[in-house]
Formats: structure tokens, C-alpha cells, sequence
């Protein structure tokens, strides 16, 4: 390792791709320094502070409500209990606490250098801190090092409209208070409609508005218009092809006034209509790092930006936003720069058949392409679906209903998407996920032997193809 400069690898952000370069790159025996503007609270990033972990739980919370109605079918008597939106936050807030202390613990324990700085690039081996002084005046640090990591996450972006001042975004809306009884949300991405679910199932009259003709572009169209018809069911008031036009405080609460004269009336209104890199101030532009129209930072397939010594992971570089996407690529550009672990080779990072989940309710699961991707990858496509309701919604008194479906590249047999929506669906397509990355056809699956009584067996035991369109 150089000893010419103060570091070898001086990461910038401690979210969960930064905080496993660190750790992993000071494990290899590299001497690393992390900045984290938030400080330790800060540490673990989006995913564990206002993004997977937090929404995860409140999921939890939400399941809760529609559970104790359903539980009556089963035998269990006795008024419905009430939430208490305090209690849930204030569990919520200790349980991040405990994981930003075991994020420091991991990072200190393992070596590295811990800053509860802002970050600043100064050239191609030069970082400037912001911090602030033992009497609470601002500091300012100066440091070297051999190769330096952007992984400094993306923010919430909101378009600029006449009462942009009134809403929030998913950082905020952990801590909202008071709970919002009505409650606008607009937006059409997972995150927007995981909200919409959420704050349904805890008890909000919820408004889902979106400009597109359907939530959830990108995923398989069926799916799409499936997961958005049971949300409906569940309770949430989506309103399609519906933008914003302006946003106004009344005496009633905030009215929202949408394209085409509708107008709904909120508590709270969560925009989630999209992210943006978070690059401002990086100082990236004067040391000649290219970005993309987004603000992204450009990377080569070694996650290397056109300035050698400079690398970006995750969400910055505007890729795949998701928590294992960023930890995967930092575990290869530790390989790349520190070597692989002992007795084992170098990490290679694949983008193609990552799984993924929407924890809407019901929550969607799917590895692979949608219906649509693959008929324009693979020419003929033979497809299986199966929908049904679910063993439990015989008693629940719930109309629920689960949908399974599997895309077939017909030339190879080889089952190239798998997609679900339904209860536990992460769960479920995740041990999937590793068949279709092995290749798996669709004879292996014909042959393989379901677990039963489960929604999952479908997956296997699906025998007749959908007729072709005609
Ligand atoms: P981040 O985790 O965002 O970390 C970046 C860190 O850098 C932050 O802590 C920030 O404070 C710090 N920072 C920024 N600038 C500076 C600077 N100049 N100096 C010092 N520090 C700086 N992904 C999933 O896989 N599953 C999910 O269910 C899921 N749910 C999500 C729900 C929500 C509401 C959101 C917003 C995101 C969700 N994600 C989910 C996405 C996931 O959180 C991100 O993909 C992941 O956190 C990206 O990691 P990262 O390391 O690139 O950045």
C-alpha cells in the first residue's frame, strides 16, 4: 500500500455501498478513511435510515391491520386493537439507532478512519472536510489518497409547482406528525405506491395520484394492472393519468388541484416522483469527473470514472437504486483495487436477472424480464400464469388474489422472468432467482417437487401454457 498519501481509499458516504468498501477494503488490509456528512446517525445511508429498513417495518405495521380483521375467520374474537403511530416511530427510531451504532462498530472495529464530515473532491487524490470544531465553528480538514469512492446516494426530488412548499418526501414521512388521516400520494414508482399501501393498512384514507396510464413502469405490464387493481380493492384511491397542478393551505387542510379540475383534500402530501444523484458541492465538476444529464457520475465497467484514481457505486451513478446492487459493486472494486479475498476469485458484478421486490399490499416479487422485455430479447415467448386465491383468504373473508406467472425463451426452454404478486413474494422469488440465474428450463422446474400446502408450489406445477394472443 502507498505510503505517500494519507490514505489508500478515502470513501465519500457511509450508505450501504460506501460502509462495505470501507470495511471490506480495510479487512484487505488497505489503510481507509469514510466520510459521512450525517455522522454516525448518518451511517448505513437511505436504505437503513429513511429507506428499506424503516418502510420494511412500517410494512410490518400496516399487515397488522388487515391481520386482526381477517383473524375472525380463524376462530379469534374481540375488538379490533387501535394503532398508536407514536409507538410504531419511536420502536422504528430506536431500532435504526442500534443499526447506525453497529455500522460505526463494524467500520471502527474493522480499521477504518471515521469522519462526520461533508466531503468534498479537490483533485484527483484530494479531499477536503467540512466539519465542525470541538466549540461548534466550522473546521476544515485537508487529506490524500491513492483512489477515492463516490458513493454519496441520490435524494428526493421534487418538480418545482405553486405549493411545492407544502409536501414531503419519503425522508420525511418516517416522522410525519401528527399521522396524517388523509393522505395524498403522488407518484407512480414502488416507492410512491409502497406508501400508498402502507399508509392504507395503518388507517389513512389514501389518494394515489399519477400522470402515467398505470404504476409501476418497467415491471411486466401484468403485473402492473394486477398489484394496481388489489390496491384499489384494499382501499387506496388511485387516480391515473392525474398530474399536480398547484397545491394550496385551507382552513380544510391542503387541497390539491389535479390536471382536469379534480381536487382532493390531504393532511400530508408524499412526493415521491423520482430521485436525482447527490452530487451537489462534490466538487466533481472542477476536477473534470463527466456526469451524466441526471447529475450521475459515469463509470466504466470497473466502476471507474474517467478520472483513474476516482471510482462511484451505487445509487450516485444512477444505475440500479438497490441496496444489494450497491453492496455487490463494492465488493468488486475492493477486489479490483485490494485484490479478492484469500483463496478466492476476484467478484464480477451481473445486471441481468437481479430480483427484486415491491412491498405493496399485496407486495410483488420478480427476477428476470417482463412478458414484454422478453419478447423483444428473445423473439417467441411461451408464457404461464396461474391466479388464484390463497389457501388463508378461504377463511380470511379477504377477496385477495395471487398471481404467479413464468416467461419461457420457447427456442431454449429456458425460463428467463418469473413474477408474482402475492404474500411474501420477496420471499418466495428469491430462492427462485437462483435457478433462473443457473439457467434453469422450464423442464427443470416441471421436475422439480412443490412444497404443500404453499403459493409457491404453483411456480412448479404450472402445465399449460396462456393461449398466444391472437
Ligand atoms: P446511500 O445509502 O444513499 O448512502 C449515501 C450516503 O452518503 C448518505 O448517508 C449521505 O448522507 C452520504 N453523503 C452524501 N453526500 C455526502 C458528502 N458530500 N460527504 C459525506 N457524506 C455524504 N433498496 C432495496 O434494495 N430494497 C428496498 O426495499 C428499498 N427501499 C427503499 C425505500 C426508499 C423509501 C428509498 C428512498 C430507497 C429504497 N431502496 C431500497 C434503495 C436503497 O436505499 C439504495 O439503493 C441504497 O441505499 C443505495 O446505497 P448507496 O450506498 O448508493 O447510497
Amino acid at each position: 500500500m502507498s505510503a505517500s498519501f494519507d490514505f489508500d481509499l478515502f470513501v465519500i458516504g457511509g450508505g450501504s455501498g460506501g460502509v462495505r468498501a470501507a470495511r471490506i477494503a480495510a479487512q484487505r488490509g488497505a489503510r481507509v478513511a469514510l466520510a459521512e456528512v450525517l455522522g454516525n446517525d448518518g451511517l448505513g445511508g437511505t436504505c437503513v435510515n429513511v429507506g428499506c429498513i424503516p418502510k420494511k417495518l412500517y410494512s410490518f405495521a400496516a399487515h397488522y391491520g388487515e391481520a386482526f380483521g381477517e383473524s375472525h375467520g380463524f376462530g379469534w374474537e374481540g375488538d379490533r386493537p387501535t394503532f398508536n403511530w407514536a409507538t410504531l416511530k419511536a420502536n422504528r427510531a430506536r431500532e435504526i439507532t442500534r443499526l447506525n451504532g453497529i455500522y460505526g462498530n463494524l467500520l471502527r472495529g474493522s480499521g477504518v478512519t471515521v469522519f462526520e464530515a461533508f466531503a468534498r473532491v479537490t483533485g484527483a487524490h484530494g479531499i477536503a472536510l467540512s466539519t465542525l470544531n470541538a466549540d461548534g465553528s466550522p473546521g476544515h480538514q485537508e487529506f490524500t489518497a491513492k483512489h477515492i469512492l463516490i458513493a454519496t446516494g441520490g435524494t428526493p426530488h421534487v418538480p418545482h409547482f405553486v405549493g411545492r412548499e407544502h409536501v414531503i418526501t419519503s425522508n420525511e414521512i418516517f416522522d410525519l406528525e401528527p399521522f396524517p388521516q388523509r393522505l395524498v400520494v403522488v407518484g407512480g414508482g414502488y416507492i410512491a405506491s409502497e406508501f400508498a399501501s402502507i399508509f392504507n393498512g395503518l388507517g389513512s384514507k389514501v389518494t394515489q395520484l399519477y400522470r402515467g396510464d398505470q404504476i409501476l413502469r418497467g415491471f411486466d405490464d401484468e403485473i402492473r394492472h394486477f398489484v394496481a387493481a388489489e390496491m384499489v380493492k384494499a382501499g387506496v384511491d388511485l387516480h391515473l393519468n392525474a398530474g399536480v397542478v398547484d397545491i394550496r393551505q385551507t382552513d380544510q387542510g391542503l387541497r390539491v388541484e389535479c390536471e382536469g379540475g379534480a381536487r382532493v383534500m390531504a393532511d400530508a402530501v408524499l412526493y415521491a416522483t423520482g430521485r436525482v444523484p447527490n452530487v451537489a458541492d462534490l466538487g466533481l465538476d472542477a476536477v473534470g469527473v463527466a456526469l451524466g444529464a441526471k447529475g450521475e457520475v459515469i463509470v466504466n465497467e470497473h466502476y471507474q470514472t474517467n478520472v483513474p484514481s476516482i471510482f462511484a457505486l451505487g445509487d450516485v451513478t444512477n444505475r440500479l437504486q438497490l441496496t444489494p446492487v450497491a453492496l455487490g459493486e463494492a465488493m468488486v472494486v475492493v477486489d479490483q483495487l485490494f485484490g479478492p479475498a484469500a483463496g478466492k476469485a476476484p467478484r464480477s458484478m451481473a445486471y441481468e436477472f437481479v430480483p427484486t421486490a415491491v412491498f405493496t399490499h399485496p407486495s410483488i416479487g420478480t427476477v428476470g424480464y417482463s412478458e414484454e422485455k422478453a419478447r423483444e430479447k428473445f423473439g417467441e415467448v411461451t408464457i404461464f400464469r396461474s391466479e388464484f386465491k390463497a389457501l388463508k383468504h378461504t377463511l380470511s373473508g379477504s377477496t385477495e388474489r395471487t398471481l404467479m406467472k413464468l416467461v419461457v425463451d420457447t427456442k431454449s426452454d429456458r425460463v428467463v422472468g418469473l413474477h408474482m404478486v402475492g404474500a411474501e413474494a420477496g420471499e418466495i422469488v428469491q430462492g427462485f432467482a437462483v435457478a433462473l440465474k443457473a439457467g434453469a428450463t422450464k423442464a427443470v422446474f416441471d421436475s422439480t417437487i412443490g412444497i404443500h400446502p404453499t403459493a409457491a408450489e404453483e411456480f412448479v406445477t404450472m402445465r399449460e401454457p396462456r393461449a398466444a394472443p391472437q
